[in-house]
Formats: structure tokens, C-alpha cells, sequence
């Protein structure tokens, strides 16, 4: 007799039936979590070196996190931006004391507060009369979203190609490359969008050099320069904001992934001079701003930002970094990253490194073919690091 389905297979099929195909899914179905490990319906325990995609910055069943959704949960869930909340306006009152920027606009995803950065952009160049300014530089590699304008700046033909005709004026220059930039960056440029640290493209971190001189092009040309901390924002390079390791500051930040421990949210960041091209009823978004997810974010922003947390941050990175570094793998070509951002590049596809991780207990995620991406919780310590490096290791020498 053959054996009856589990839970887990009912469920894997039920979601074929039910749900649109664009998602690759690993083998199991997720129940479950506590610190930085995830269960799964089976009972199988993993060690999350994924965390949602850099999102869980607090990891699983945080009490402080609990505590916080349930105060938040007993108050307004939602209003519309048509009445004052006073949660949304002390994150803003937050965000603004502990980053460059002067004022925030709320929005439900990091793809979404890029659109709004671009139209921001765009506006600046419009209120000075500028009607031919309005093209925008983007970079090789780069990652900005899935929505059409922030589409069009993720130069990835899997991505573009099917969906053209993307927004006009794009221009991709070569990433931590001045000269490509200063030859894309001209009078016509409304804005530049770059990530201090490209997550998706494989963890590249900007030189200081490279922000600097997009800072100085940008002022030159009068271009509103963005940066896009979706992934490498708050806390995860060990600084709050990825930039602070350039010194360089932008006009325009984009948040999102990690704000609100795993509740969804992005934050456009910027300075007076942008906020000020921006009048009533000329941006907006229904969700956006909501009591209860700004209600968590203030929590999970007051976490990160204190500097014991980030000191965290900044010790169990560099010991993951030294630990990857010493492992013996004719596979391994780099070690690679900032904080708790880092990359293990091997000279082969990692997808077996991925689903042999599934097997020895451990969530790995890719970032293009050759890369393990690892952007843990943030509240990950040597044991996992240590755990981590020897299942990589018998995993790595499993492959020859
Ligand atoms: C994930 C990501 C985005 C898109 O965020 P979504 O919330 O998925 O729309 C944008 N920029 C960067 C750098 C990202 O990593």
C-alpha cells in the first residue's frame, strides 16, 4: 500500500493548484521559528541564513518584537493617510534624528518607495522648469524592484525582457566605475539610483571612492542622487545605514526589507530640498504609513540602531567572515561582504550547495549562480557561525 500524503505534501500541492507559478519553493513547508531557526512541518529544524530575504532582522518570536505587534495590534490598525496617527509620525521623528534626511514618506514595499524616489526625482527636476531633465542612471547588477519604473533600473534580461516597453530614460552605466559614470551622467540626468551594497547582484560594495565621486557628478549636474538600503540598510553592514561606511550622504534613501521585523513597509528618506518639490496630493498610497506596521518599525529601529546592537552585528560578521575564510575548499573563490551581509562565491553553480543545505539543516539563498548569500538574522552568534561553516564544509567536500 502506498504511503498516505503528509501534511507537507498536501499543502506543496495545493499551492501548485492555487497559487501563480513565479516562486521556485524549497521541499518543505515552513511552521514555525524561535531565535535564528526555522521548523517545518515535519519537525525538521534549519538554521535561517536567509531571514526572509535580509528581513527578519530580529529573528523568530523576539519577545521584545511580540510585545511590540501586540501594543501595536490594541491600537488603529489602519487610517488612510487622510488623519494624523501618532505612530507613523514618531518613526518618521526617528528616522529623521538617526539618518541625513530632514523627511520621510511611507510606503508598503522597497520596489514601491523606489518608484516614489524616481518620481520624487523627477518632480525636483520639474519644479525648476527642467522639462528635459528627467533621465535616470542605474548600474550593472543593480536590483531596485519589480514594478515597471523600478524594473527598468534592474539591467537583468530575465527580468526586463518579457515586459518591455520599460520607462524611458534609462541610462546603466558599469558599477564602481567613475569614468561609465561621468560619461552617463550628464545635464539631462534627473537621478542616479545605486545600492552602497548591491545585495542581489551578488554583495559588491561600492568604494568610498565611487559614492564620492557619484556625490560630486550628482552636484555638478544637478541630479538627485539615491541611495537604495532595501537590503543593506539598517543594521546589516554594521553601521545603521550602508553609507556611513563612505561618509558620503545622499538626497534620497530607500528602506524597506528589515524596517519592520517582517511586517511589510519601505520609507523614502530625503533631504528638505527634495521634500520641498513635493506638494499635497501629488504622491500617495493607501496602505502606507499604517499605525500598526510604523508602530513596530519604531521598535525595531529603536533595536538596531543601538550601538550594542550594531557592535553585534560587526563581531559576529567579522568572525563569520574569518571562518568562511579558513575554509579548505578548492571550490571557494571569495569571501566577500560588510557586517552581516556576505557573500561565499564558489567557482560552481550553488544550487546543490542550496538544497544540500535543506538536508544538514541550514537555509542558504543564492545571489546569481555562483554566490551563497548569507544575511542572517541579526541576532545570529558564533555558535550558528561555527555550525554553519562545518555543515559547509562536509557539504563542499561532499562535492569533490
Ligand atoms: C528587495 C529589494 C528591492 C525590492 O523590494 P520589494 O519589497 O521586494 O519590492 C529593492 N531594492 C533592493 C536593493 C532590494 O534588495
Amino acid at each position: 500500500m502506498p504511503n498516505s500524503p503528509t501534511r507537507t505534501d498536501l499543502l506543496i500541492q495545493q499551492e501548485h493548484d492555487t497559487i501563480v507559478q513565479t516562486y521556485k519553493r524549497a521541499p518543505f513547508v515552513l511552521t514555525g521559528g524561535e531565535g535564528a531557526t526555522v521548523f517545518d512541518a515535519e519537525g525538521r529544524a534549519y538554521t535561517d541564513w536567509v531571514a526572509g530575504i535580509a528581513v527578519n532582522a530580529l529573528g523568530y518570536g523576539d519577545p521584545g518584537l511580540q510585545q511590540a505587534i501586540q501594543t501595536a495590534a490594541t491600537g488603529l490598525i489602519h487610517t488612510s493617510n487622510l488623519y494624523y496617527t501618532a505612530p507613523g509620525i514618531e518613526l518618521a521623528a526617528q528616522l529623521v534624528e538617526k539618518s541625513f534626511a530632514d523627511k520621510v514618506f511611507f510606503t508598503n514595499s522597497g520596489a514601491e518607495a523606489n518608484e516614489g524616489a524616481l518620481k520624487f526625482a523627477r518632480k525636483v527636476a520639474f519644479e525648476k522648469g527642467l522639462k528635459d531633465k528627467t533621465e535616470v542612471v542605474c548600474f550593472e547588477g543593480a536590483f531596485h524592484g519589480r514594478t515597471l519604473g523600478a524594473l527598468s533600473l534592474t539591467p537583468k534580461e530575465k527580468y526586463q525582457k518579457p515586459f518591455h516597453p520599460l520607462m524611458a530614460g534609462v541610462v546603466v552605466a558599469n558599477y564602481n566605475d567613475l569614468a561609465s559614470a561621468q560619461a552617463a551622467i550628464t545635464d539631462k540626468t534627473a537621478a542616479v539610483i545605486v545600492e552602497p551594497v548591491q545585495g542581489e547582484g551578488g554583495i559588491y560594495s561600492a568604494t568610498p571612492e565611487f559614492l564620492r565621486g557619484l556625490r560630486h557628478l550628482c552636484d555638478q549636474h544637478g541630479a538627485t542622487l539615491i541611495f537604495d538600503e532595501v537590503q543593506c540598510g539598517m543594521g546589516r553592514t554594521g553601521k545603521l545605514w550602508a553609507h556611513e561606511h563612505s561618509g558620503v550622504t545622499p538626497d534620497i534613501m530607500t528602506l524597506a526589507k528589515p524596517l519592520a521585523g517582517g511586517l511589510p513597509i519601505g520609507a523614502i528618506l530625503m533631504t528638505d530640498a527634495v521634500a520641498s518639490a513635493m506638494h499635497a496630493g501629488e504622491h500617495g498610497s493607501t496602505f502606507a504609513g499604517g499605525a500598526l506596521v510604523t508602530g513596530v518599525a519604531g521598535h525595531v529601529l529603536a533595536r538596531v540602531s543601538d550601538p550594542a546592537f550594531l557592535a553585534h552585528v560587526n563581531e559576529i560578521g567579522d568572525y563569520l567572515m574569518d571562518r568562511l575564510s579558513e575554509i579548505n575548499s578548492p571550490l571557494v573563490k571569495e569571501v566577500r561582504g560588510k557586517g552581516l551581509m556576505v557573500a561565499l562565491e564558489l567557482t560552481v553553480d550553488v544550487s546543490p550547495v542550496v538544497e544540500a543545505g535543506y538536508q544538514h539543516g541550514l537555509l542558504l539563498v543564492n545571489a546569481g549562480a555562483n554566490v551563497i548569500r548569507l544575511v542572517p538574522p541579526l541576532v545570529v552568534n558564533r555558535e550558528h557561525v561555527d555550525e554553519l561553516v562545518g555543515k559547509l564544509t562536509d557539504i563542499l567536500a561532499g562535492m569533490g
